[in-house]
């Protein structure tokens, strides 16, 4: 039922060959694609010459005829690009039309960007996947791998029943205060790990009611530059463990705020990944 076309790739190894890549996933019809996609094995092609297993990203229709979802996934980072994507599905979703898209108008339409935007998206709309998964996230430890180099820092990883979603740890840009080094970097990206644990996109220790003081806080007490709210609370967690006093002499409210969750409970343990 899901539909795949023939796409050109080429492998780091210097390797091009041709691979089936999915275009439109029916989740109702194709529940292995939908775990695929939650897990992370969706449109992985191996190189026949290196045989190293390449994510190929491209964009795809995801279509939930149970919850009416109706959702164009493109690709991570296209999102300046936005019109012109959207219309290039959007022809190829017409041409379509008798086949697999009828009553298209009773679906609930969306947009993203990447498949973390995807999952994040059927967390919320998706109730099944939000009960099952939901509990099996908060419930399994998070793996946190920091890198040795500065480039690539580090992820934090969590794991439900079938997804598997990698959320990235970012260094401070801005803050002066920051230990300097490589042991100073792991010291910040571990504190910002547990921000991140405790509240992320898809899998959050906030309920409701602390969400919306959160983004008061926010508003009250502005960081420096823009950030979603997710990484500016990983930020702002990071910052109030490595420099306490200067935190709370500039973020009073924020301060208040995180020493209110630590009563709370963040059930969700940490688990280092190792370097072999
Ligand atoms: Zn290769």
């Amino acid at each position: 039922m899901a539909l795949k076309s023939r796409y050109d790739i080429r492998c780091s190894c210097g390797g091009a060959f041709t691979g089936d890549v999915y275009e439109y996933v029916f989740a109702e019809h194709d529940p292995d694609l939908k775990d695929a996609i939650l897990s992370g094995e969706f449109n992985r092609i191996p190189c026949p010459s290196c045989g190293q297993v390449l994510a190929v990203e491209n964009r795809f229709l995801y279509r939930d005829e149970k919850n009416r979802l109706w959702v164009w996934v493109c690709k991570k980072g296209e999102e300046s690009g936005r019109g012109e994507w959207v219309e290039e599905l959007m022809e190829k979703t017409a041409f379509m039309e008798c086949h697999f898209l009828d009553g298209e108008e009773e679906y609930r339409k969306f947009l993203v960007f990447g498949r973390e935007e995807l999952i994040e998206l059927l967390l919320k709309e998706d109730a099944d996947l939000k009960r099952r998964e939901g509990r099996r996230l908060k419930r399994n430890p998070a793996l946190r791998w920091i890198a040795d180099g500065n480039r690539d820092p580090g992820y934090l990883f969590l794991h439900g029943e079938k997804i598997n979603i990698s959320i990235p740890l970012k260094l401070s840009e801005t803050d002066g205060n920051q230990p300097a080094g490589l042991e100073g970097n792991k010291k910040w990206l571990k504190h910002y790990s547990q921000g991140l644990n405790i509240h992320n996109p898809y899998s959050s220790f906030l309920n409701k009611a602390s969400r919306s003081k959160w983004d008061r806080i926010r508003e009250m007490e502005p960081s420096d530059d823009s950030k979603n709210e997710f990484d500016d609370f990983a930020e702002s967690w990071a910052r109030s463990r490595i420099d306490g006093k200067g935190f709370k002499g500039r973020y009073p409210r924020r301060r208040a705020f995180f020493d209110g969750l630590k009563k709370r409970t963040v059930s969700r343990k940490i688990r280092s990944l190792h370097h072999r």
